[in-house]
């Protein structure tokens, strides 16, 4: 085997190398995203603490979610800001929940 025709081997196989790489970076993506779905199908208005099922409530623009399991509270992102900005807000949301 001639000197060329080795170094043209060697090019091949770390291309095929380079594409496998790849090919399973692209396949771990694939993997990590379809994982990702699952659990939040899986996870969907669950409460994070039992697992039982959540109720969203609307509330003066707020979306509470309330476990009916432990009866915990949940709030969104920039919910807890909003809640704080309105002095009345937790007082009234104590009644709906009474
Ligand atoms: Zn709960």
């Amino acid at each position: 085997m001639s000197d060329l025709n080795q170094s043209e081997d060697i090019y091949i196989a770390k291309q095929e190398l380079e594409k496998k790489k790849e090919k399973m970076a692209k396949d771990q993506v694939e993997v990590a995203a379809a994982e990702k779905k699952k659990q939040q199908e899986l996870h969907y208005m669950h409460c994070p603490k039992c697992g039982s099922q959540l109720v969203e409530i609307g509330f003066r623009d707020v979306m509470i979610d309330k476990c009916t399991g432990c009866q915990g509270v949940w709030l969104d992102t920039g919910e807890l800001e909003q809640v704080i900005k309105d002095k009345s807000f937790l007082n009234n949301m104590l009644e709906i929940f009474k």
